[in-house]
């Protein structure tokens, strides 16, 4: 089968390669991999970022054994393991030959004190998809069956099954605090943030606000439900003056646009540090600030920390994956609803085949794209 394999420790050091089809083991299920789409980390990959360096070089002892990327995807069950009972919640839905599944990139160990708990999404011993072990850039990948997550394929089709894993991270992010009758700053109109407004308008928030440095992300934000879209653009790092002109800017912006509400929930998506000071200066007093995108290291200042976050009293929750199984329950509720699929769609801004891989990593690494998603052409 070909698979997309990162085979050497520099940036790209992909190849796409052709390889034997997995085996399925016991407790697995072998999948026909329909398409898949590209995300932040298999940028990182690409880039060879140190964010997950140090990660893939464990799990392929240094490239003794090369990694097949990728895990955002979906397809179809041809092989269930002898083992297997089920999948989802206690395994209580029944697996077959010719199921339509998409999948949690998280393996989670069930035995850590989180797990003990039934807080799977932060397990302290989880292997993750398509970066500690082979992945869904490929025809086909044999994953645990308690990855799988049953569609069906009337409902759902390939390519919005194939970003349910990300949609859930929006899902997950979104619903921590129900948005319902909020307003909701989304900082960062990348596809996770895009997501987010989506699950915001489907969850019945009063008023969206998206901001971001790309006009191009700003339209989709507005196509999909963002009632105000502010575009920023971010100062030098050493002119502190401009950072907290540009931060007073935006908060006069975002609080015009909210009244007769105040920003109750703002979503820091981005992971730009100055959108984490200025998203900690626009909750109302009070509010709630969810925070996912990944700042660089040594970059956060948190400038207003004793006023904006102990004097303003305000939640700051770090979201991490999707919970195992909740998240992804939410998830097949919004994917059933046709206007939330089709707004899914319309954040899909690009769907390329496998053989041309290069273009897709290009097309995500630069800013003018929404979701990339790969077509795994077989037989
Ligand atoms: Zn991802
Ligand atoms: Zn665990």
């Amino acid at each position: 089968m070909k698979a997309l394999r990162k085979v050497a420790s520099r940036p790209n050091g992909l190849e796409l390669a052709e390889i034997p089809i997995p085996a399925c083991g016991p407790r697995d299920v072998l999948v026909k991999v329909r398409a898949a789409s590209l995300c932040g980390t298999d940028a990182h990959i690409y880039n060879w970022d140190g964010s997950v360096r140090d990660k893939i070089l464990a799990a392929t002892d240094r490239f003794a054994r090369p990694l097949t990327i990728g895990h955002e995807f979906c397809g179809e069950v041809v092989e269930i393991g002898r083992e297997v009972r089920g999948a989802g919640e206690g395994a209580r839905e029944l697996l077959r030959p010719g199921d339509f599944v998409s999948a949690e990139s998280h393996i989670v160990c069930g035995q850590c004190y989180q797990c003990r708990r039934g807080e799977y999404h932060v397990c302290t011993r989880e292997t993750i998809i398509g970066v500690q072990r082979d992945g869904g850039f490929a025809e086909y990948i044999a994953l645990p069956a308690a990855c799988a997550w049953i569609n069906d394929p009337a409902v759902v089709p390939v390519e919005v099954a194939c970003i349910e894993e990300p949609f859930g991270n929006a899902v997950h992010a979104t619903t921590e605090y129900s948005p319902a009758g909020r307003c909701v700053v989304v900082f960062g109109a990348g596809p996770i943030g895009l997501f987010s407004v989506i699950v915001a308008a489907a969850e019945g928030a009063e008023r969206i606000i998206a901001v971001d440095a790309s006009q191009f992300r700003l339209d989709l934000a507005a196509k999909v439900g963002a009632h105000t879209t502010i575009h920023t653009a971010p100062p030098p790092r050493d002119d502190q003056a401009a950072r907290s002109r540009e931060r007073e800017r935006l908060n006069g912006l975002i609080r015009d646009a909210a009244a007769p509400l105040e920003p109750d929930l703002v979503m820091e998506m981005s992971g730009a540090a100055d959108a984490i000071d200025a998203g900690l200066r626009a909750v109302r007093r009070g509010g709630k600030m969810i925070l996912f995108g990944l700042p660089k290291r040594q970059e956060v200042t948190l400038e207003r920390y004793s006023e904006d976050v102990i004097f303003g009293g305000v939640t700051l929750k770090g979201i991490i994956g999707r919970k195992i199984y909740g998240t992804w329950e939410k998830t097949r509720a919004l994917t059933a609803r046709p206007a939330v699929r089709d707004k899914i769609r319309t954040v899909i801004t690009h769907t390329i085949p496998l053989s041309r891989y290069e273009e897709a990593f290009a097309k995500m690494i630069g800013r003018d794209s929404g979701k990339v998603v790969m077509t795994i052409a077989q037989d």
